[in-house]
């Protein structure tokens, strides 16, 4: 079944630019997708437009059937994970509780919230002696686990992650992207997530949208297909 729909979604900035241009995409439950494509060609913009950081100026957006434009964004967001480039822990909170704070606020016990967020640091990899610490003393890497996690402790149907592995050395990328690989076996999400690397794409997502200059898609396809192509 069809998570995530564009139908003809166009967005055009207050200064003319038009970074996404009548995009159709329809992105299935279950899927690992990828956007590809030169800097600049909208797909930071396309995915933003999937929890409303970004509103459309045409077309309609869907998130499991529900035209986002009708969606508290709070609530569409409960079920829609995020992870960005620089991780964006809290400075002031423990490793455990930048993980625990959303299940907190949501009306989950702290120590539940706690519990729920050492398992999850295990499962994204991070060893549970870190989780005491500040996230000025974990690497870049570890951060970003942290970031996955985070965005995990919801228990989202959709995981966006945008370049969530581009700010860490090549060694420590293909660290998290196998752990990625791994953790989507087990989680089945519907992850759409952005990156310039194409062979990072090609190892991660079965499906990988290629957008081109003027924010128009070019290509959607399995990975296998693209490269026999
Ligand atoms: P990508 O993620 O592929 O690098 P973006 O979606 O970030 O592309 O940007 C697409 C285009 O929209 C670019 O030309 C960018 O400069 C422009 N853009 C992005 N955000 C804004 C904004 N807030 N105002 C005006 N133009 C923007
Ligand atoms: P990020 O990596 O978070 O997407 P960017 O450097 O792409 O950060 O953009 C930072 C901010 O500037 C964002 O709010 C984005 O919407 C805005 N922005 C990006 N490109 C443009 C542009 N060409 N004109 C105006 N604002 C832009």
């Amino acid at each position: 079944s069809t998570m995530i729909s564009f139908e003809s979604v166009t967005k055009t900035y207050p200064d003319g630019t038009t970074a996404v241009d009548t995009l159709d995409l329809a992105i299935e439950a279950g899927s690992f997708t990828a956007f590809v494509g030169p800097s600049g060609c909208g797909k930071t913009t396309s995915m933003r437009m999937i929890n409303k950081m970004i509103t459309p100026t045409g077309g309609v957006v869907r998130v499991d059937g529900d035209d986002v434009a009708g969606v508290d964004p709070v609530r569409l967001r409960r079920g829609i994970g995020y992870v960005i480039q620089s991780a964006g822990l809290m400075p002031h909170q423990r490793i455990v509780d930048n993980v625990a704070t959303v299940p907190v606020l949501q009306g989950v016990s702290r120590r539940q919230a706690r519990n729920a967020a050492m398992e999850l640091l295990e499962r994204v990899g991070l060893d549970a002696s870190l989780a005491t610490r500040y996230p000025a003393q974990l690497s870049g890497g570890q951060q970003q686990r942290v970031g996955v996690a985070r965005a995990l402790a919801a228990d989202p149907a959709i995981l966006l992650m945008d370049e969530p592995f581009s700010a860490v050395d090549p060694v420590v990328r293909e660290d998290l992207q196998n752990e990625m690989l791994r953790l989507q076996g087990e989680l089945r999400k519907t992850i759409v997530f952005v990156t310039h690397d194409i062979d990072e794409a090609v190892k991660l997502a079965d499906r990988i949208a290629i957008f081109g200059s003027g924010g128009r898609l070019h290509q959607y396809d399995t990975p296998e297909r693209l490269l026999a192509a």
